[in-house]
């Protein structure tokens, strides 16, 4: 399962920042994730809870941001939120858009003692 080895090295992302700024817990942590990135979050949500186990981030409150790629539709010549790569433009159903972004996954914040 792709979303296991995501939520694997967010887990060892986040070890390695508490090694290199000298934390031992983490309370919480916020994660973007571009909707284009084809991440279930639910499944990645279920794989952390399982991973952050028995690691410096258990019992962590996981908070999750959802990234709309940007788009610029030829058709209607006007900048649009693009949600998956099927729809088109969201005013007029055009598939000439230019999508940009919104397939990355990052760590955007940790709350941490
Ligand atoms: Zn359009």
């Amino acid at each position: 399962m792709h979303e296991m080895s995501l939520a694997e090295s967010i887990v060892s992302l986040v070890e390695s920042h508490a090694e290199a700024e000298g934390f031992s817990r983490v309370k919480a942590i916020w994660l973007e994730i571009g909707e284009l990135a084809g991440v279930e979050v639910e499944a990645l949500t279920f794989s952390l809870d399982v991973v952050m186990r028995e690691s410096l981030m258990e019992g962590a409150q996981v908070h999750i941001r959802r990234q709309p790629a940007q788009g610029w539709c030829l058709a209607c010549s006007q900048a649009v939120e693009v949600r998956d790569r099927v729809s088109g433009c969201p005013l007029c159903g055009s598939h000439q858009l230019q999508v940009s972004g919104g397939d990355a996954l990052r760590v955007a914040e940790l709350e941490v003692e």
